[in-house]
């Protein structure tokens, strides 16, 4: 079984890349690695770990998943801490505090065996990152895994987090820009995509062409989208502004699809105000997505001419590498990881408004050619930087130095 997982990545990304995993894996055979963040489903960070335990697990590695949970009032607190932390000036109380230990605290009960074993712990952003604080019998190697862009935190939320952080052996950062003067290593490794997924992988033509008749859109009418969560930072008011000051001058239907996470409370909100302001205009479609709509995603991506990334922050940016992938060029706000990705008039152009992006999309659209040519050349940069098999050789990397700093020796050289 996992000999058959690693060779269906081996007929996309060949067999060098393969041979280069099994010989970083040797190292780590049998580890036991946990990692935790606070969601399964929606969002970039469980898309991955959908992806990365089971390639982990098919190279040998003890790989353990586990989330923590916690009422609405904890997500409350940490979507305000993702907030802060992202620059958005939030109101973080002694009670906020309380609810978030205290969740941690109640979590940590049931993982502690768990994670007192582990020889590598994974924790993922701010939500579960206090419960290195609680674990002072751990063995293993623990490394806060940031997903998000921290390179203008809001410092009240971001010197009480560091306080926790300092306790880890090694951080990860998506990009230089996000990283904070901290005492301990810090490993900057964009994120990634699964080309094998449902998201990801080739669909039927019926199956693409059939999003138009199943979300009552024109066949015949140039397809402009974005997909992200209802989320301010993801900008869904200035899509729609730059979707209908491009049709003012160019026939286009335009599409935002996003969905909630479930540790998000402020998405329904946004999701009505978005509504709103597409109320009217025919050509606009809002969709509310489930979270398990991976094929839908896929397959608006795959009959889009052009996907729109016109986030305020972000982190990464999953969205942007599906659609390159897709061979789409991207326009996609000038932040963050979109930066790593949308290389201007390469794969696609970065955009600092609504009437910049209405410019682009524009553009796009009357220039076939170019636009064919871009998607062309982003498909090969995300086959070359951002599929999931970089990014479980860097993790792999990782947890070598961080094992062969203790004094431990590794070699990695071809076996036979
Ligand atoms: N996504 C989805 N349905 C939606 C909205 C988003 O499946 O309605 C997926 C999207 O395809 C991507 C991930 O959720 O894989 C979002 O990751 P990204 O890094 O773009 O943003 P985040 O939500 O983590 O801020």
């Amino acid at each position: 079984m996992s000999q058959e997982l690693l060779e269906r990545y081996q007929q996309i990304v060949g067999p060098d890349v393969i041979d280069h995993l099994k010989q970083l894996a040797y190292h780590l055979k049998d580890a036991k690695v946990v990692h935790i963040n606070s969601t399964r489903y929606g969002g970039g960070v469980a898309e991955i770990l959908h992806s990365m335990v089971p390639l982990m697990q098919a190279l040998g590695l003890d790989v353990q998943w586990e989330t923590i949970s916690g009422e609405e009032a904890f997500f409350h607190v940490t979507k305000n801490m993702h907030n802060a932390l992202q620059g958005h000036p939030v109101e973080f109380t002694e009670a906020s505090i309380n609810t978030y230990e205290e969740n941690n605290r109640k979590e940590y009960e049931r993982l502690k065996p768990l994670l007192e074993e582990a020889d590598f712990v994974f924790i993922h952003d701010p939500q579960p990152a206090f419960l290195i604080t609680l674990c002072p019998e751990r063995k293993g190697k623990w490394v806060w895994r940031c997903h998000i862009d921290l390179s203008r935190p809001y410092r009240p939320v971001w010197r009480y987090l560091r306080n926790i952080v300092v306790h880890y052996n090694a951080s990860i950062f998506s990009m230089p820009d996000f990283t904070q003067p901290l005492p301990h290593p810090q490993y900057i490794i964009p994120p990634s995509i699964d080309p094998l997924t449902e998201k990801n992988m080739e669909l039927p033509e019926e199956e693409i062409k059939g999003v138009f008749s199943r979300f009552g859109l024109d066949p015949n009418k140039p397809l402009v989208l974005q997909i992200s969560r209802f989320d301010r930072f993801k900008d869904p008011m200035g899509v729609i502004r730059a979707g209908l000051m491009a049709m003012k001058f160019t026939p286009l239907q335009l599409v935002y699809a996003g969905g909630g996470a479930a540790d998000d409370p402020e998405g329904e909100l946004i999701y009505h105000e978005v509504l709103a302001a597409a109320k009217g205009h025919p050509d606009i479609h809002v969709l509310m997505l489930p979270p398990d709509a991976h094929r839908t995603v896929n397959a608006l991506q795959r009959a889009a001419d052009v996907v729109l990334q016109k986030s305020l922050r972000e982190g990464f940016g999953l969205t942007v590498t599906e659609a390159l992938w897709k061979a789409k060029p991207v326009i996609g706000g000038n932040t963050g990881g979109i930066r790593l990705q949308v290389v201007n008039h390469h794969t696609g152009f970065l955009v600092h408004t609504p009437e910049g992006a209405a410019l682009r999309i524009r553009y796009l659209l009357f220039y076939a050619d170019k636009r064919l040519e871009m998607g062309r050349k982003a498909h090969q940069f995300v086959k070359e930087n951002f599929l999931i098999t970089r990014h479980l050789r860097d993790y792999l990397s990782l947890m070598l130095a961080l094992i062969s700093g203790n004094g431990e020796r590794v070699e990695v050289e071809a076996r036979s």
